[in-house]
């Protein structure tokens, strides 16, 4: 794969500027750190990027952490973390979105039905509270040993409800096919009883490990650098 060191670059040098501009003295050496961390990641760097053009709410902090909370056909649904305060970002490869605050929560009823949620709720049932999000990984989006959805390694077993996951069944997407319901005797999946009674028959079938073949066709060569 190649990755456009030219490009990166350039935009490790625009994000210095903006840093220098939008971070009081004392916390510009966090900044730095944090965006050396991510130097060849050009997803990445296009999150921080606009994260201080934007700097939400006109707030002059250091961004510490990205988080990632969601993935569905390129679109990912980020935390972008302070030490103080915690922005939901939404993004593509075209470009991104703030949604506004962790403890308002997400009130956008198009963005919660494209990533399934039927509202609010169920969102924050998976998102239960920021120290559990997942920590994006840099470079995650070119590393194929890691699924693109849930981060475990080539090898281990999706978190349960991850999208890659394949299903034993059938071979289609697990939470996509109706194998779940059709194995349990159910019209839908709500209980938590069900869903232990779902892991184990999963765990009989045997569940399938994540391999690269499973990625989304969008980190195929086109697409995934720029
Ligand atoms: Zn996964
Ligand atoms: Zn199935």
């Amino acid at each position: 794969m190649l990755i456009d060191n030219d490009a990166t670059k350039k935009l490790l040098e625009e994000i210095e500027i903006l840093i220098r501009y939008a971070v009081p003295e004392e916390e510009q050496a966090v900044a730095s750190n944090f965006l050396a961390s991510f130097q060849e990641d050009m997803f990445a760097l296009g999150v921080i990027k606009d994260y201080y053009q934007t700097l939400p709410d006109a707030r002059e902090e250091a961004l510490v952490k990205i988080s990632a909370l969601e993935e569905k056909e390129q679109v990912f649904l980020l935390l972008l973390s302070t030490s103080a305060h915690h922005y939901y970002y939404l993004t593509n490869d075209e470009g991104g979105l703030f949604l506004g605050e962790w403890d308002k929560g997400i009130v956008d009823g198009h963005v919660l039905s494209f990533f399934d949620y039927p509202d609010e709720e169920a969102f924050k049932k998976t998102h239960t509270s920021i120290k559990e999000c997942r920590e994006y990984v840099p470079l995650e989006r070119l590393n194929e040993e890691i699924c693109p959805s849930c981060g475990i390694k080539a090898g281990g077993l999706h978190t349960l409800g991850c999208p890659v996951e394949v299903c034993p069944w059938c071979g289609g997407q697990l939470n996509h096919c109706n194998c779940r319901f059709e194995q349990l005797d159910v019209e839908e999946l709500t209980d938590e009883k069900k869903l232990t009674e779902l892991e184990e028959k999963l765990e009989k079938k045997g569940r399938i490990p994540y391999a690269r073949e499973q990625r989304p066709s969008f980190l195929t060569e086109e697409g995934a650098v720029k």
